[in-house]
């Protein structure tokens, strides 16, 4: 059973050991796997969701089989975006948190490394599985959507797009970006139905 609020909370904060042996962390993902498509609207889930303090979690967004992840590490990452986020800890609730547009995740289980990209936009999918990883590794350090809470700063640094470069935005929703020219990006953001998912160390300055 997934705990959720009180139940959750002395494992929401549990840093989970390291798994020895892989086959361990197999029968733990099998369990994960069981649950998630017992829930109706999960995506992911971190062993400690079940009260197991081991450091696996699962990610079935859009692969065909779910992702399973036994001792990950995010070893290499790029860019941000705010992403709307829910977890099944916590039902109900949603959470703008602030997420890496591009990561390498390295797995005990893996024989490469798992590398996920929308730095140059990406779909409903690709947005949701990236932002997953992220939130159900988090879960493993004892880290929690609401310790990553976005707070929109409240100074807006110039602009520093030329009209014709061309931006990524993202919609309100989360749900979709679109490469397009700044000049035609403006009225979408003005709108308030759009933003920029903006990038770390390119000349701009996150809005
Ligand atoms: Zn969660």
């Amino acid at each position: 059973m997934v705990l959720t609020n009180k139940k959750f909370e002395e494992y929401s904060k549990v840093v989970c050991d390291k798994i020895i042996d892989v086959s361990e962390g197999e029968r733990i993902a099998e369990k994960l796997i069981i649950e998630l498509s017992n829930s109706k609207s999960g995506i992911g889930l971190a062993a400690p969701q079940i009260g197991i303090t081991k450091s696996v979690c699962v990610i079935n967004v859009k692969e065909p089989k779910p992702i399973v992840l036994i001792n990950p590490e995010i070893v290499e990452s790029n860019g941000e975006f705010i992403f709307k986020e829910g977890c099944l800890s916590y039902p109900k609730k949603a959470i703008s948190v602030k997420r890496h547009a591009m990561i390498a995740v390295e797995a005990d289980n893996l024989d490469e490394p798992l590398i996920l990209d929308v730095r140059k936009g990406g779909n409903a999918a690709d947005l949701l599985e990236i932002a997953c990883v992220q939130h159900e590794i988090d879960h493993l350090s004892g880290i929690t959507m609401f310790d990553r809470k976005y707070v929109k700063p409240t100074y807006r640094a110039p602009k520093k797009y030329g009209r014709n470069e061309k931006v990524v935005i993202i919609a309100k929703d989360s749900k979709s970006t679109k490469k397009i020219k700044y000049k035609k990006a403006l009225p979408l953001i003005n709108s308030g139905d759009w933003s920029l998912l903006t990038y770390k160390g390119q000349g701009h300055i996150p809005q």
